[in-house]
């Protein structure tokens, strides 16, 4: 089988295809720590792609809370019972990927959902682990606690997916955007099995699978997807992530995710590569958070908790959700940020400080009293 460089998990490791990276990489970043569950994203994902037959019990956004809550059931408790044990020596992975010593006859270690695992997307929703004492309070890290995971298809560099399909049915276009062809899907499932976080559904009417397109429409229009524009928290920005080694200092994803490394990937071992990136919650256990997000956890949540400090990172932080335009540019003054989209025009400005306004109380012209100044 040849072998690709994963830098996320800091080797080399087998794939059924020879590396070839994307000219360019649809990537996202999520930030946990303001993440509200308000499905506002989950919501907008269905209405625009997921409302036809078949596609009842099928989010390709979806907000479950951790650490009790998944969708489909126990997705996540599976992949790493799947993986067996998960070392790190440093950043270098030493424990096997997906793809590495399969079952005999396939080439992915995967498992396919029952179709009744799709029944309860909000189960465990807002349930807290560990109990709360008498007299506790809250300090850095909380000893009971639960967070937000909002998920979405992580258009991986090394798709599960493709790489299971026997049809070749699954391709990866150069923007980086996996689709599956319906026209050659065959409904053998095989990419629902592989796929490490469940991200392809099956749809039992039309008999083929069908996932997250990225919002293609939009993308090519320069316009960020649908899940990430409707985002009530501003907790998601969108645009294209460079090769690992080419990062640029004024491309904001670049910048948040090469270069600062504040954001990471949702179980890196899993060796696909995955291309939506979290900032990981400030206030969760060390522990649980290392096997989710790997050893840049303690790195990422010092450096998030410092960006006061860090007027570049906070300029990259104030593009979220305040603009619909893909930004690929990103620069700042004393005041403000600045996002700039592919053609170098400027098309967002955000102020470091947000002005206000103090207005008299009693409005002299309308002879009435305001209740809010403000
Ligand atoms: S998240 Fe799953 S469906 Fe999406 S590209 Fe990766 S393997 Fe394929
Ligand atoms: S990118 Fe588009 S298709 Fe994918 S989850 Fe978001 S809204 Fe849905």
């Amino acid at each position: 089988m040849p072998k690709v460089k994963n830098w996320q998990i800091g080797r080399e490791m087998e794939y059924p295809y020879e590396d070839k990276r994307p000219k360019k990489q649809v990537a996202y970043v999520f930030d946990t720590n303001k993440c509200i569950a308000c499905q506002t994203c989950s919501s907008a994902c269905k209405t625009t792609w997921t409302s036809g037959p078949g596609q009842e019990s099928m989010f390709w956004n979806n907000t479950e809370t951790k650490p009790y809550g998944f969708y489909p059931k126990a997705w996540d408790v599976k992949l790493l019972k799947n993986l067996g044990e998960q070392t790190w020596e440093g950043d270098t992975y030493t424990g096997k990927t997906v793809f590495e010593e399969p079952p005999a006859g396939e080439r992915i270690k995967g498992h396919l959902p029952a179709y009744e695992d799709y029944a309860n997307p909000n189960v465990g929703e807002d349930e807290v682990f560990g109990l709360i004492e008498k007299g506790a309070f809250f300090g850095s890290v909380h000893n009971a606690w639960m967070f937000y995971l909002t998920r979405i298809c992580n258009h991986c560099t090394y798709p599960a997916c493709l790489a299971a399909c026997p049809r070749k049915a699954i391709y990866k276009r150069d923007d980086g955007i996996v689709l599956v062809d319906q026209t050659r899907c065959r409904g053998y499932k095989e990419c629902v099995k592989a796929c490490p976080y469940k991200k392809v559904f099956f749809n039992m009417v039309t008999r083929t699978s069908e996932k997250c397109i990225a919002c293609y429409p939009l993308l090519e229009k320069g316009e960020q997807p649908r899940c990430v524009q409707t985002c009530i928290g501003k907790i998601r920005l969108m645009s294209w992530l460079s090769k690992p080694g080419e990062a640029k200092e004024d491309n904001p994803l670049d910048y948040i995710v090469l270069i600062k490394k504040v954001a990471l990937p949702l179980y890196p071992q899993s060796g696909t590569e995955p291309n939506v990136y979290y900032i990981p919650p400030v206030h969760v256990p060390r522990e649980f958070l290392l096997q989710m997000f790997g050893p840049g956890v303690d790195e990422a949540i010092q450096t998030y908790k410092a960006v006061r400090s860090d007027p570049k990172l906070l300029a990259a932080f104030l593009l979220f959700g305040n603009t619909s335009k893909i930004i690929t540019r990103f620069a700042y003054n004393e005041k403000e940020a600045i996002g700039f989209n592919e053609k170098g025009e400027e098309v967002v400005r955000v102020p470091f400080t947000e002005p206000f306004f103090e207005r008299e109380m009693f409005d002299a012209k309308l002879q009435v009293y305001r209740h809010n100044t403000a």
